[in-house]
């Protein structure tokens, strides 16, 4: 059975390729080129389901979807779900600068002020229901940008359980840790539950 995979996002792709490949069993991933819904919901969980019941409207097939984002304790949990745009440029470089610039005007030096999750909530809508799940992942926001790998927020998030920043991390190695890697390990079951 085809299951498609509804973001227009190739960093998520390739990562979600990567967490899935094992546990899909001979369920295949396929893109999403439809039209991108408005993600107008207040919580990851609702932009999750929009985009995950925008692919199945539009396909037919069952579909997962993905919002995630960083949330940064000291800016009162932003920049959360407006990650994505949270500079207003869609641009990664301005919204690291910005996350930065905020933290040095908070004067949040210490490591318990830079304390961050990153949150990923799967979605996924199928013909008999629908099903969400949450992962996150903690760590603090580092000084500057260190390591040159992932996306997003990566260069400037040390996660907890790592000694390196995400950016440093190899892509299976984020992907045995991450908030993405999580979510859809918990919706899995669902997955398989419905699709046999
Ligand atoms: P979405 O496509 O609306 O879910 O936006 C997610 C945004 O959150 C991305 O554009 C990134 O800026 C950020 N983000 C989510 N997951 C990650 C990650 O694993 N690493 C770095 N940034 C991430």
């Amino acid at each position: 059975m085809k299951i498609v995979l509804a973001t227009h996002n190739a960093h998520k792709v390739t990562e979600l390729q990567g967490i899935l490949k094992r546990g899909l069993g001979n369920h295949e991933l396929i893109g999403y080129d439809g039209p991108e819904p408005v993600e107008d919901g207040d919580t990851f969980e609702a932009n999750a389901l929009i985009k995950a019941r925008a692919a199945f409207a539009h396909t037919g097939l069952p579909a997962l979807a993905d919002d995630s984002g960083i949330c940064v304790d000291a800016l009162g949990g932003a920049p959360g779900i407006h990650s994505a745009r949270y500079a207003g440029t869609r641009d990664d470089a301005d919204n690291v600068d910005l996350v930065l610039r905020n933290l040095a005007e908070q004067h949040a030096t210490s490591i318990p002020q830079r304390v961050a999750q990153f949150v990923c909530v799967a979605a996924f809508v199928w013909d008999g229901g629908e099903a969400v799940e949450r992962g996150v992942w903690p760590g603090r926001i580092l000084d500057s940008r260190v390591g040159v790998a992932g996306f997003g927020y990566d260069p400037i998030f040390k996660p907890d359980d790592a000694a390196v920043s995400a950016a440093e991390l190899t892509a299976d190695q984020k992907n045995a840790l991450s908030h993405r890697t999580q979510a859809f390990g918990a919706i899995l079951p669902a997955v398989r539950a419905a699709l046999g």
